[in-house]
């Protein structure tokens, strides 16, 4: 009836005036977090099959003063809209780089750590210039940074290509997250410098849900190995799963399985305890 239409409308547009409250509340916030000291950097652990720790992977999370954590799938998108994430990004860079030289500094065994560019990122003219000093200031090695890039942003061919051969030559790793998400024209893994594929979770997750599950896993890792990338699939929670991917020989793991993203010093007891059982 012509009444609930009315009422859905209205109930619509709060629903909208909530959202864009929200909005508006976010990009405050976030104007004064990096001034406030409100981000933090966690680090998931990354595996290869035989159970060493082989990486790990940078996520940004926003510690707000009455909200507790906000998760960067909520803050991201905000940030990437009106342009913080590019001192946002360059923070995490720079953070993440000084975290993984301390430890190499701690003696312990160099592995990279890996990080997530955004498309705003790349748009930057002097992205290759952000990463290099984030490097020099840390005195991390290049081969231990990884720079995470998503399907999308290669598909932005024009934009990305060049700036990626910079960052290549620069000496940093490279890989495809998410990936099988995107839309792929896979022609873009041989252009493109790309050093290794993450599955998505996606995929792992439906591996023995989906009748198909298990053929697209087994196919990315062979597709993977093919080309010559290594390939880490991420989201692994089972012993199941895992056994699964060890038998297709994929190289890497990263998941609940074996941990959650964790604060440096949690990340420094899983490490020792991986390593004196
Ligand atoms: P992503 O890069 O795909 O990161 C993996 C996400 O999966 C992380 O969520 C991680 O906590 C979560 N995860 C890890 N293992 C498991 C598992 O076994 N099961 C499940 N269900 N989830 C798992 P998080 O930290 O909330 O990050 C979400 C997304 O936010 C990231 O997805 C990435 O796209 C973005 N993000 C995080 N940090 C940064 C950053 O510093 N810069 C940029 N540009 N994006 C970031
Ligand atoms: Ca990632
Ligand atoms: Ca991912
Ligand atoms: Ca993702």
């Amino acid at each position: 009836s012509k009444k609930e239409g009315l009422g859905r409308a209205l109930a619509y547009t709060a629903e909208m005036d909530a959202a864009t409250r929200e909005k508006l509340e976010l990009e405050k916030g976030l104007r004064e977090a990096l001034e406030r000291e409100q981000f933090e950097v966690h680090y998931q652990p990354q595996l290869d099959m035989f159970g060493n720790l082989i990486g790990s992977e940078a996520l940004v999370r926003w510690r707000h003063p009455e909200r507790g954590y906000i998760p960067p799938g909520v803050f991201i998108p905000v940030a990437e809209e009106n342009g913080l994430i590019n001192p946002i990004g360059s923070w995490v860079l720079r953070t993440a780089c000084r975290q993984n030289r301390a430890w190499q500094l701690e003696g312990r065994a160099p592995v990279p750590v890996s990080v997530n560019l955004s498309i705003k990122q790349f748009e930057q003219p002097n992205l290759v210039e952000i990463v290099q000093s984030a490097l020099a200031d840390s005195g991390l090695t290049p081969q231990y940074l990884e720079l995470e890039i998503t399907e999308s942003m290669a598909m932005n061919a024009a934009a990305t290509e060049g700036t990626l051969y910079l960052l290549k030559a620069l000496g940093v790793k490279v890989s495809m997250d998410d990936f099988g998400t995107g839309y792929s024209s896979l022609s873009y893994l041989n252009r493109f410098p790309i050093d290794k594929l993450k599955i998505d979770q996606s995929f792992v997750r439906d591996l023995f849900k989906e009748e198909s599950g298990a053929s697209i896993v087994a196919t990315i890792v062979a597709m993977a190995h093919h080309l010559k990338l290594s390939v880490i699939a991420e989201g692994v929670e089972t012993r199941e799963q895992l056994e699964f991917l060890r038998e297709q020989k994929c190289d890497q793991v990263q998941g609940y399985y074996y941990s959650p993203p964790l604060k440096p010093e949690a990340f420094s007891r899983f490490w020792d305890e991986l390593e004196n059982g």
